[in-house]
């Protein structure tokens, strides 16, 4: 069992039932929508393709739905893209329709204001560098200083941050809908600056997806924030503590923060993200040689196996899967590095709970489980849940041991498919406890989880099928009744 989730982002390459089955069966388990392309029908359209390839292989895979943002990008060009030599005049224009070798348009009317001469902005992550001349009206003249291909809708940043945008654009809070709309599971808001901008993401969310309870069954969707700008990095454990999790977003903050700065920051945001009981995604350009080629570089792997040492939940996939020649050799080589890396192992650091308090009960449930477990070196450790959070607490400490989550909520079994070493079965979970343990036995030895006779640490609740109710554990030898 692979330990590492794999999130890859839905696009040309990949937004036909054929691909997408085929990419699940490679081990995708959250599939991103990536809202700074297509419309609102495409988004829902392809939601239902997500969710049908799903059900076909059998598994739970989750959709996040992730927010453009105030990303700035250039429009698109006439003949789709162009190339920029060194050197070379180039004007953003935010009147400019279609671009050309001179010009190309720009979905942000403000960047005149927001840059002065000698200003450096960054494009398509940072591949080609333009430095501000200066500035006509709604003209940005530029000097290509890094040249090379320039596709439509490509991102520009800054260099050092600064923009006055705000997090949640007008677009984003549409969009906010449609995600509630198609039923997303996760969703991702790009740039936000501090806490607020998620508790705001959040709170409309929430009212959007309360018009939706009929698809999302009430259960709200889990907010990542996308860590990318400079402003965000002092104000992580804010950022952190108003979300459900972040995303390492190391393209636009390798912009912001200089690149040499996001390998440190990557392994803090992981440990700190862990440390709050919140989740991780690592993402961009993890293979990317991948969009041409067959096999990644070694770089490359050691950066997925890098990030999986870290302890990071899930890694990313992009362009590789969205736009590349190789969606799914992509997933399939991601996989077999997660794997791999995994076998090195982290084991529970007992010393991670030396000075806590433990407030709840629950949470007490899920870390005793956790500690007998690991010294008990059971096969795993299985939690009774409806809300998926006894999952969530014993994943943050432990990679070596399965922790398997069984409930009756398929929006909950959505939402561990990015919870690291988590693995989840549907179980409806009503009756005498004795019943329901049962019952629990015979489902894991019939998926092949559990053999007879090995041992495992069952957290319940009592009574049963309420979050947040769980307060006891059991051991449990597989097959052996008394
Ligand atoms: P993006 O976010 O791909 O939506 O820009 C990820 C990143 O910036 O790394
Ligand atoms: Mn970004």
């Amino acid at each position: 069992m692979r330990a590492t989730k794999i999130v890859a982002t839905l696009g040309p390459a990949s937004n036909t039932p054929e691909v997408l089955t085929r990419l699940i069966a490679a081990g995708v388990n959250v599939v991103r929508m990536n809202f700074s392309h297509g419309t609102a029908q495409d988004h829902i359209d392809r939601a239902r393709m997500v969710r049908e390839a799903a059900a076909n292989a059998g598994c739970e895979v989750a959709i996040m739905a992730d927010l453009q943002g105030p990303k700035i990008r250039v429009g698109k060009f006439a003949e789709g893209k162009i190339e920029l030599e060194p050197g070379a005049p180039f004007i953003l224009d935010s009147e400019c329709k279609l671009g050309d070798q001179n010009c190309v348009g720009l979905d942000y009317p403000e960047l005149p204001r927001d840059v002065k001469p000698g200003d450096v902005l960054l494009l398509n992550d940072g591949l080609i560098v333009l430095t501000v001349e200066q500035v006509l009206g709604s003209q940005i003249h530029t000097k290509v200083r890094i040249g090379g291909t320039l596709s439509n809708n490509k991102g520009i940043n800054k260099q050092g941050g600064g923009l006055s945008a705000p997090a949640l654009t007008a677009k984003d809070m549409e969009d906010i809908k449609t995600a509630a709309a198609l039923g997303a599971d996760y969703i991702a808001v790009s740039f936000p600056k501090n806490a607020t901008d998620m508790t705001m993401a959040r709170q409309l969310a929430n009212l959007a997806l309360d018009a939706h309870a009929g698809t999302t069954g009430g259960n709200k969707a889990q907010m990542i924030a996308k860590i990318e700008r400079a402003e965000a990095i002092p104000l992580l454990q804010e950022i952190i503590d108003a979300s459900d999790g972040i995303m390492v977003a190391r393209g636009d903050l390798a912009v912001e923060v200089g690149n040499a700065a996001v390998p440190a920051l990557q392994k803090r945001m992981i440990r700190m993200a862990r440390a709050s009981n919140k989740t991780v995604i690592t993402a961009t350009q993890m293979m990317e040689s991948m969009i041409t080629n067959a096999v990644p570089t070694r770089a490359e792997v050691s950066d997925v196996a890098n990030a999986v040492l870290d302890g990071t939940d899930a890694v990313m996939l992009s362009a590789e899967t969205a736009a590349g020649k190789y969606p799914v050799e992509t997933v399939e080589a991601m996989a077999s590095i997660c794997v791999e890396a995994e076998k090195a192992g982290i084991s529970m650091p007992d010393k991670d709970f030396l000075d806590q308090t433990f407030t709840r009960i629950d949470q007490s449930i899920a870390y005793g489980a956790l500690f007998i477990a690991h010294h008990l070196r059971a096969k795993a450790i299985v939690a009774l849940t409806e809300s998926g959070s006894t999952a969530l607490w014993t994943s943050r400490h432990v990679v070596s041991l399965p922790i398997i989550a069984l409930t009756p909520n398929q929006r909950t079994q959505r939402k561990v498919a990015l919870y690291r070493n988590v693995q989840s079965f549907q179980m409806v979970q009503t009756g005498e406890r004795e019943a329901v343990l049962r019952s629990a036995e015979a489902l894991l030895l019939s998926k092949g989880v559990v053999k007879k006779g090995d041992v495992i640490v069952v957290t319940i609740g009592e009574p049963m099928g309420q979050a947040g109710g769980t307060n006891s554990l059991k051991i449990v030898r597989v097959g052996e009744r008394n």
